[in-house]
């Protein structure tokens, strides 16, 4: 590459940098963080190599970008206050039967768009990097994407059918499996069509509306369609209770065992909410979904705040991440906050376990980003999220400046730098 378009090494000092070994995450003091075109070159105390310019972000925390793994930009913030202080104690308080369709048909496209641009600036602003949409405003959200510089990750969103209350009290569902089909065609197609758009800044997902309005045809041909392009596959489920009584009176099972029947609970499987299951307060029904999902290997794109506003928690964050399963975060609606997202992940969990310890902060941040990144299929260890080459020995990792030194004092040392948060007065 001749030496006038080599991209430029830029050095970012910063106050706080969150870094990543290849293990974990660590917090170091007043770090340096160098990075030229887009590859991390070295995250560390000191950088003594040939930087083009340096940034000082002294009083700035730098951090991994975060991940929401469930959002629906193209209605939020319209989402917002309308949904909160309200709900129908015969529908357990979920708002799906009738505050979100009334919602959804007041708004034109046109509203849509502007959803999207007012989500995209505000998912940036709070640190959110990439971006796991469902909607069906795909061909927008692509374009818009590059403008913004926001990883997007898009799924046209499709069903056999719909929910509807026309009493208020009872909710039915209305079908129509040939408009399910052409949507997953639709999908495929925009898939096509737009997958590794922008220099690979967008890529699709596959992702079959909702649990209870898809038939069982539909769900296993999206999945497998998923499979094939090796995207992940994200289905809203247990997201209600009126949903899982619905599910358990169909097929007998709940809908994770239904899905697990089905042969679509996979590594690539993202479920959306997956809070009221059974073992759940809210069911009282039978343990074992947990389990299963841990079993499949799937993730969970938890978002917190859409249920904790009404006063539906799930029980909890920590039980589901020590079980195994792999916990990432969604924003699903307005604030679109992975940061709000992780405050309440944390508290909500601390609540359900009344256990101070059952979700720490360190819990938090790891699915907003590592367990983000497993969900898309983007492993953290192959350093596509978390681009930290290794240091010039080749075997210990980026933040280890000096080779190792032997000896009781030097390891106490060694730990002292790894954990500075556990040595105040120390740099
Ligand atoms: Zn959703």
């Amino acid at each position: 590459m001749p030496p006038e378009t080599a991209p430029k090494r830029i050095a970012i000092r910063a106050g706080y940098v969150i870094a990543f070994d290849g293990r974990g995450h660590r917090l170091l003091r007043d770090g340096v963080v160098v990075i030229e075109g887009d590859t991390i070159l070295h995250v560390g105390p000191r950088f003594d190599g040939r930087v083009d310019e340096t940034v000082d972000a002294h009083d700035r925390v730098l951090t991994p970008g975060l991940i929401s793994t469930h959002a629906h930009i193209s209605g939020s913030p319209l989402d917002r206050s309308f949904i909160e202080d309200r709900g129908n104690p015969q529908f357990w308080y979920s708002g799906l039967f009738e505050m979100l369709p009334v919602r959804s048909d007041a708004q034109d496209e046109e509203a849509g768009r502007a959803c999207v641009d007012f989500s995209m600036a505000e998912l940036l602003r709070g640190g959110v990097t990439t971006v796991m949409e469902i909607g069906t405003l795909g061909e927008y959200v692509v374009e818009r994407a590059p403008h913004y510089g926001i990883r997007v990750y898009m799924g046209q969103a499709f069903r056999s059918g719909r929910w509807l209350t026309k009493d208020g009290k009872r909710v039915e569902w209305e079908w129509n499996e040939e408009q399910g089909r052409q949507g997953l065609r639709r999908a495929m197609d925009f898939h096509t069509r737009w997958d590794g758009a922008h220099g690979d800044l967008v890529r699709c997902f596959v992702s079959p509306s909702q649990i209870d309005t898809c038939t069982a045809e539909l769900l296993k041909d999206a999945k497998r369609f998923a499979d094939e392009v090796k995207r992940p596959y994200q289905v809203h489920t247990s997201q209600s209770v009126v949903e899982f009584n619905e599910m358990v009176a169909r097929h007998g099972k709940t809908p994770i065992a239904w899905m697990r029947e089905l042969g679509v609970l996979g590594g690539n499987t993202v479920l959306g909410h997956a809070i009221i299951i059974g073992g759940s307060s809210w069911t009282n029904y039978p343990d074992g979904d947990i389990r299963l999902m841990a079993e499949a290997g799937c993730s969970v794109a938890h978002a917190v705040w859409v249920f904790a506003r009404r006063g539906v928690a799930m029980e909890s964050f920590g039980r589901y991440r020590e079980a195994g399963v792999n916990m990432s975060l969604g924003t699903d609606t307005n604030p679109q906050s992975v940061i709000e997202a992780m405050r309440w992940a944390a508290v909500v969990s601390k609540m359900m376990e009344r256990n101070t310890e059952a979700t720490t902060a360190a819990h938090a941040f790891d699915a907003a980003t590592l367990g983000g990144a497993r969900a898309l299929m983007r492993d953290p260890g192959s350093g596509e999220e978390h681009r930290v080459q290794r240091k010039r020995r080749g075997c210990g990792p980026c933040l280890r400046q000096r080779p190792p030194r032997r000896g009781r004092r030097a390891r106490a040392r060694r730990r002292r730098r790894r954990h500075p948060r556990s040595a105040p007065g120390r740099r």
